[in-house]
């Protein structure tokens, strides 16, 4: 009886463990292999698991993480990534463009009119946010953090495990 309880949970165990990043013990959030593919730069070769997590943890070197397969850094990576270097000049909204400096200096219109440029370009699906967004998913709740007044790095771990 013993046996059989140790036997399921320690994949269990794995698999829990198998969420958090292993440069920050953190959970990260799951990610669509075409999401590493496209942001790598390096060879394919090296990615050599089936499925990636996100580390939205700033001072985190790590980006992507697997089970089975070394992690891939932020120098691995072809964007800047907008939770770890949320600079001026660093994209939050990387399918339209918009840098961070220009969302947080913008005028109570300007960010209307960017946030409303957002929400139509989504919803005529010219967005691409899998393959353009280092996060692998829509930067609309990081877009409208910022526009709220609140800091990249308030941001930082509000990340959803999906
Ligand atoms: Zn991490």
């Amino acid at each position: 009886m013993s046996e059989h309880c140790c036997s399921v949970a320690t994949p269990q165990a794995q698999a829990a463990r198998a969420h958090l990043c292993p440069g920050c013990d953190r959970r990260g959030r799951a990610v669509s292999l075409v999401t590493v593919q496209a942001q790598v730069a390096i060879s394919l070769q090296a990615i050599a698991a089936p499925l990636y997590w996100f580390c939205a943890t700033r001072d985190c070197p790590v980006v992507y993480f697997a089970a089975d397969a070394p992690a891939i850094t932020r120098d691995q990576i072809r964007e800047r990534v907008f939770q770890k270097e949320p600079l001026d000049d660093v994209l939050v909204c990387y399918c339209f463009r918009y840098p961070v400096g220009l969302l947080q200096q913008s005028d109570p219109d300007q960010r209307a009119a960017i946030l409303a440029e957002i929400v139509a370009g989504t919803q005529h699906g010219r967005c691409a946010c899998t393959i353009r967004n280092p996060q692998g998913s829509c930067c609309l709740g990081n877009v409208r953090g910022l526009l709220a007044g609140r800091e990249p790095r308030d941001l930082v771990n509000t990340a959803e495990v999906r």
